[in-house]
């Protein structure tokens, strides 16, 4: 398996490649001043937290990283910004599968640094192998398990990653790259950090964001990403907010039911005016009193003055 973030050393750019360089330089820079270099920035493999891309994945990360500066050890400083990636795609491997079966692909980047004084001794711990490795920071949306499906986060999902079921590997499949925040130059080995640093936009977060924009003075922006994850959200709230009406209107139906079997004395005009204005878990607790004295009629207030009062545990 190939580390997340190799570099690979690479001889001369040609006027094809220098003529992407020079899309992002201020001035024309000749082939000579510039030091080129190539990286694996992550692959379709599982990683250290039992998680993996797909290869449609890759491609989305592939575009967001094209023109991106690289920063030493997660340091996102200006001077810190010397090199960047001036093109990058998806190389799939026709002859070889990762350790799931699937086509092997990886995110290549080439880069560029300018070569200065002040560059000179990134450049040399390049070539020399002691910064060897890089790590990408990205926004993923979501986790979905490989057995069930669901997102990982969810309690729809009861799987844990690295464990097996039915012989399977469980891992989570990194879906909906939304960002690339940054690529970094690890030390190696000071730092064992190399790899893929995800960083997870859950709906919690979206919508905090959103709703602390939406408090803050003036217009609110929402980009397309936030945009289609919010009516997303929205509709699953109506659906879910649909079915805690309908349950709601079960119970009443249930209490209203238990009430004339357990013979409580309590009119049922008075009642539908009680239950009306519960809660859920109110009606569940009134629902479970109900269904006592309905089992156990000798519970039930016997005497006429009984019969009129409701007992304290009907009081809310
Ligand atoms: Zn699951």
């Amino acid at each position: 398996m190939i580390n997340s973030g190799e570099i690979i050393k690479k001889g001369n750019i040609d006027r094809e490649e220098l003529a992407l360089v020079n899309r992002y330089t201020r001035r024309e820079l000749s082939a000579d001043e510039l030091y080129c270099f190539s990286m694996i920035l992550c692959d379709n493999e599982i990683d250290r937290d039992i998680e993996q891309f797909s290869t449609a994945e890759l491609y989305k990360i592939a575009e967001l990283f094209e023109g991106k500066t690289g920063i030493f050890d997660h340091e996102p400083s200006a001077a810190n910004q010397c090199a960047r990636i001036y093109r990058c795609y998806v190389r799939e491997d026709d002859g070889r599968v990762n350790s799931i079966g699937e086509k092997y692909a990886c995110v290549m980047a080439d880069a560029y640094i300018p070569r200065s004084e002040s560059t000179s001794s990134l450049i040399e711990s390049i070539e020399s192998g002691i910064r060897k490795e890089v790590s990408i920071g990205c926004a993923v949306q979501r986790t979905l398990c490989s057995v069930c499906g669901n997102d990982m986060h969810s309690f729809d999902c009861v799987h844990k990653k690295g464990r097996r079921y039915d012989g399977s590997l469980c891992f989570g499949r990194l879906s909906g790259v939304t960002d690339a925040y940054e690529w970094s130059f690890v030390a190696v080995p000071a730092q064992r950090g190399a790899g893929v640093v995800k960083e997870f936009k859950t709906e919690v977060g979206l919508l905090d964001s959103i709703s602390k924009r939406l408090k803050a003075a003036g217009d609110l922006t929402i980009n397309e990403a936030e945009k289609a994850e919010l009516v997303e959200y929205i509709e699953r709230l109506k659906g879910l907010s649909s079915e805690g009406e309908s349950y709601r209107r079960e119970l009443i139906d249930d209490v209203t039911r238990l009430n004339a079997l357990a013979e409580s004395g309590m009119s049922t005009k008075l009642l539908s005016s009680i239950v009306e204005r519960m809660t859920i878990s109110e009606l569940k607790a009134f629902k479970s009193v109900f269904e006592k004295r309905a089992a156990c009629p000798q519970l039930a207030p016997k005497s006429d003055s009984e019969r009129g009062r409701v007992s304290d545990e009907y009081i809310i």
